[in-house]
């Protein structure tokens, strides 16, 4: 097999710095004028990211946020999730999902995954609701939308909140509404790898609903109602200004960098499609490809001939959370929710970024299809 980068720099994961490169003078210029004004936290960025961010969504609200972790949790507090609630949940997913749910108290649900979306199974979700479940949190896992109006038809019948993880699907839309902006919150994630990524820790809470923009409000800033007057037990959880002045000149190449995204998973698929199991495409939804992630019994071989040729892969994620030493307390068994468990054996993720060269795409997948016969 011919080796494809030889004398040529590697292809990882993703090329943060090749992204920061074109950009590099308006940041620069940008962390001049926070360094010049002194006002590091909740500041004039922080302000108008968060009112660029509701005309991106068309949505009522946004707040910054530490993080997209503290976006899941601070929203489920909003939403009133305790202590003895349940929440349901995938298995198959970052464990800040079902973190978020222990932080509140309640008790994290699993259900298991659609083998093709590898999103909660919608057909699956009714035969786990109890007396006790509050809410549900969806994953639009890899930038996929899940089946939206399955989950807010069940909400609806059950009177269950939802709360969207977009932490993957920044600009994902389904039947012509963006992920995030579909049940109670939408919660999102500027962690540097992310579609749209920071220079640190970073998160953004989304709603159309005034209530709950208002207590996020207040809880991410020590529950402060007026100057040093706390009506409430807070916490400290504010996106900083240098974080919001880079996603704001980031956030206006968001959808240069998605549509270059679904370029490149459109090469992979055209090359892989017969071989392996690759991601799926709806007509209604948009997949923003956080991770281009596929399906296949000897991703080992496959990881090895890719590492050959200089060219990095990952598997996300190869253990499910209902099996996490974290979550034994829960008492879930291997065997207990197959798909998932299937889905960990087999997935494998390779390079997908916005500045990688379709040429390259069209090599990896080559070198796959080629370990796929050998
Ligand atoms: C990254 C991620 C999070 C957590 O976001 P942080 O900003 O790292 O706290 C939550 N859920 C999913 C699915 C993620 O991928």
């Amino acid at each position: 097999m011919a080796n494809i980068t030889q004398n040529k720099t590697a292809v990882p994961m993703l090329d943060v710095k090749a992204q920061h490169e074109p950009l590099k003078e308006e940041i620069k210029q940008a962390l001049k004028d926070i360094l010049d004004s002194g006002q590091f936290i909740l500041g004039p960025n922080v302000k108008s990211f968060e009112q660029e961010i509701t005309s991106y969504f068309d949505i009522n609200h946004a707040l910054g946020l530490a993080s997209g972790t503290d976006a899941l949790f601070l929203s489920l507090k909003a939403l009133n999730i305790k202590q003895g609630d349940e929440v349901i949940t995938t298995p198959f997913t970052f464990i800040a999902t079902a973190e978020a749910i222990a932080y509140v108290g309640a008790t994290p649900v699993f259900v298991d995954i659609d083998s093709y979306t590898l999103n909660i199974d919608v057909l699956k979700i009714e035969e786990k609701i109890t007396p006790n479940t509050r809410a549900l949190i969806v994953v639009h896992l890899f930038g996929q939308p899940a089946d939206m109006d399955e989950i807010m038809a069940l909400a609806k019948k059950y009177n269950l909140k939802v709360v969207e993880d977009c932490a993957q699907s920044f600009g994902a839309r389904y039947k012509g509404k963006p992920a995030g902006g579909i049940g109670d919150a939408g919660c999102f994630s500027f962690y540097p790898s992310k579609n749209l990524g920071a220079y640190g820790d970073g998160g953004m809470m989304i709603t159309d609903r005034h209530e709950v923009y208002e207590k996020v409000r207040l809880l991410r800033n020590h529950g402060t109602i007026a100057p040093y007057r706390h009506g409430f037990i807070g916490y400290n959880s504010r996106l900083d200004e240098i974080q919001a002045a880079i996603l704001r000149i980031k956030l206006k190449h968001i959808d240069e960098y998605n549509r270059k995204r679904r370029e490149l998973a459109k090469i992979y698929t055209s090359i892989l499609g017969d071989a392996v199991q690759c991601p799926v495409e709806f007509e209604d939804r948009t997949h923003v490809y956080h991770q281009y992630t596929f399906r296949t019994q000897i991703r080992e071989k496959i990881a090895g001939i890719l590492k050959d040729n200089n060219v990095s892969s990952v598997v996300y994620y190869p253990m499910p959370l209902h099996l996490q030493e974290a979550f034994n307390y829960l008492g879930y068994k291997k065997g207990d929710l197959p798909e998932s468990e299937a889905a960990a054996d087999e997935v494998m993720s390779i390079p997908i970024y916005p500045e990688l060269e379709p040429e390259k795409a069209e090599q990896i997948a080559k070198i796959i299809l080629g370990a796929l016969k050998g």
